[in-house]
């Protein structure tokens, strides 16, 4: 679909008539940073919070609550007459809803799906409340943090495709002539999320949604640092030793498909991200 792109001074019907609309039959994706304050927010761990309300290991908020009047479910931390019981913590999505957020090569864009404004169809009203900039609808939902924590993540995700690409590249398993790799690279980008869960496994999807990261005192640029130097420690311990080339495949596999589920959570689209990547790798040598 088609979006369209916003200038910061642009200005919108911003200000929502709060019909709930659009916590029904939505996709809110989560990175570990908003699953572990959502969690804090419920006086749960995250592992619990994760357990109870999201799919793929934690990537993506689950939708299993009473149905609207258009048949669709709510989110499973919506309230009838209340609304949302985590607003102080809600994700950037929600924040951001109806706009969405594009960080690509240090350019950063805000925009909408399609070209009419997406309140108008089911909260037409919207147009007789107060318009707002986008700057200033950031602002009023303090979206500062999060957008940051989005940053970092994104950061981690590309680090770990580097540590995949590592293992193929630096350890001779590319010039071994291994034509196994790159293959399972795309395998992993065209998975569904359930399935790539399952195969990165529960330790490793722990270790990725759920690291044992106080929240207690952290910014999220230092929750996302420390959880890049927890995950690096683990690469360390489990990888640092490989001796040989179907072991560092696996390795590289795993680590590959770590960067996907990432990548997913961060509202990335797995599949073009992994055909990049083989690219890459490509160029490096590797082959299929
Ligand atoms: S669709 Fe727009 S106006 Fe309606 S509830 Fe959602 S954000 Fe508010
Ligand atoms: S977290 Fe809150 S704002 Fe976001 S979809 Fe769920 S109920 Fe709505």
């Amino acid at each position: 679909m088609l979006s369209t792109k916003l200038q910061l001074q642009d200005k919108l019907p911003l200000t929502c008539s709060r019909r709930g609309t659009c916590c029904h039959g939505n996709l809110v994706m989560l990175n570990p940073w908003e699953l572990a304050c959502l969690a804090g927010e419920k006086k749960m761990t995250p592992g619990e919070f994760r357990d109870l309300s999201c799919d793929y290991g934690g990537i993506r908020l689950r939708f299993d609550g009473k149905t609207n009047g258009q048949g669709k479910k709510a989110c499973s931390q919506y309230l009838d007459d209340i609304g949302c019981s985590v607003h102080v913590a809600r994700p950037l999505a929600c924040r951001l809803f109806p706009l969405g957020r594009q960080m690509q090569n240090d350019d950063l864009n805000y925009m909408y799906q399609g070209e009419q404004f997406p309140c108008l169809e089911f909260c037409p009203e919207v147009t007789k409340l107060p318009y707002l900039t986008v700057s200033e609808y950031l602002a009023d939902q303090q979206t500062e943090a999060l957008e940051m924590a989005q940053n970092e993540y994104l950061k981690l995700m590309q680090n770990l495709a580097d540590i995949a690409f590592e293992l193929l590249l630096d350890t001779g398993l590319a010039a071994s002539g291994d034509t196994e790799t790159l293959p399972q690279w795309r395998i992993m980008g065209n998975q569904l999320p359930e399935d790539l869960a399952k195969s990165i496994g529960p330790e490793w999807l722990d270790s990725l949604m759920i690291p044992d990261i106080s929240l207690e005192s952290e910014d999220p640029v230092s929750y996302a640092l420390k959880h890049h130097d927890l995950l690096r420690l683990k690469v360390q311990e489990k990888m640092g030793n490989l001796q040989t080339f179907p072991e560092l495949h696996d390795a590289s596999v795993l680590i590959m498909g770590l960067a996907l589920h990432l990548a997913r959570a961060l509202g990335a689209k797995p599949e073009i991200l992994a055909e990049h990547w083989i690219n890459t790798a490509k160029l490096h040598g590797a082959m299929e």
